[in-house]
């Protein structure tokens, strides 16, 4: 069953956004505002749209069109009537997110910080930041999971301390070994990983962190008005995933404030508990294809706390020219090949 749902205005029947402004659900039409809770009711009292029969095709619940979505499209606007869709499968059952961030920076916000961001960057190339570029910031909600693990460190290991001591005829060496053994509990906290496979790890890693004491239930109405994703990787992938950095981590905790001259050792982490929570996490987005050079470049700004993070085409007439009057310094820039990386 496939349903694509328009969050009503329930005075003139047109759609509703979420404004980060005044955390409302707002009418573009006649301007009418309504809570969270107000927008979630006429949600609820609407009937479900008809099934369409088939799992992959949705059709716009305004205008009836046809909806153009890839397989991870949660959240989008109708191509015909620019309504904003919700496709409700991909945000229900086992897709439906534990919680979310809602945006905090609108749109006003976002391109004044992309401008001014840019501004700074006076080697990126301008078709990147014409007005039609601007057009296509989009706020998106991606994916995350976050975990919690709980589990029990182990090491195993022998350290050495190494003493001199000198008398008129001799220097006399002593080595102390010592057998350790440390085994104690430990707490991952707030581990992200990002459930969207397509996405680029390096931007959405750049983008973080998120403050979660904002993290609120999922709701549908707070995805009004901006486009969204669903996971497309599965809970026992992302905890491995944080299994493995827990495994990683695990020697550098349970040799902290050891003193030894040499230590040689190794650790283990076992899983006794894992808390993982679905999350979607707001992000102002710009990608921009360069067709001759055929690369992909992306801005992507974190939509609750504008960290930022980009990669952007150069203009390598202005670098190199910088580049003959610097020298050396700009090669570790060059070297990216083709783009910058902040
Ligand atoms: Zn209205
Ligand atoms: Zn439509």
């Amino acid at each position: 069953m496939s349903q694509a749902h328009t969050l009503k205005c329930p005075a003139c029947g047109a759609y509703l956004v979420y404004e980060p402004e005044k955390d409302k659900l707002v009418c573009p039409f006649c301007e009418a505002e309504f809570t969270q809770e107000q927008a979630e009711a006429s949600w609820n009292a609407e009937p479900a749209a008809p099934a369409q029969g088939h799992t992959h095709e949705y059709h716009c619940a305004s205008c009836g069109a046809e909806l153009v979505t890839d397989d991870t499209t949660a959240a989008t606007f109708c191509y015909y009537c620019h309504n904003p869709v919700t496709l409700m499968d991909r945000v229900s059952d086992e897709f439906h997110p534990d919680g979310m961030i809602p945006f905090a920076i609108d749109r006003e916000g976002a391109v004044e910080r992309f401008k001014t961001y840019l501004s700074k960057k006076w080697f990126v190339r301008r078709e990147f930041f014409s007005q039609g570029s601007l057009e296509k910031l989009s706020g998106v909600f991606y994916p995350y999971w976050m975990g919690e693990l709980s589990g029990e460190g182990d090491y195993q290991g022998e350290g050495t301390q190494v003493s001199v001591a000198s008398t008129p005829k001799y220097d006399i060496i002593t080595t102390r070994y010592y057998d350790i053994h440390r085994s104690g509990k430990i707490q991952y906290r707030q581990m992200m990983r990002k459930a969207l496979e397509k996405c680029d790890r390096k931007l959405s890693d750049g983008v973080h962190p998120y403050r979660f004491n904002a993290l609120r239930p999922f709701s549908t109405a707070l995805l009004s008005g901006y486009l969204a994703h669903k996971r497309d990787v599965s809970r026992e992938t992302a905890q491995t995933d944080m299994e493995q950095e827990a495994q990683e981590n695990v020697k550098r905790v349970m040799t902290q404030g050891l003193h030894y001259d040499t230590l040689h050792g190794s650790a283990t982490f076992r899983t006794t508990e894992a808390n993982l929570r679905y999350l979607l996490l707001p992000a102002w987005v710009l990608t921009f294809r360069n067709r001759q050079e055929d690369a992909a470049y992306y801005y992507m700004m974190n939509g609750q706390t504008g960290n930022v993070c980009g990669k952007l085409p150069i203009h390598w007439g202005k670098l190199l020219a910088v580049a003959a009057l610097a020298g050396a310094a700009v090669c570790g820039l060059l070297c990216l090949g083709g783009a910058l990386l902040w």
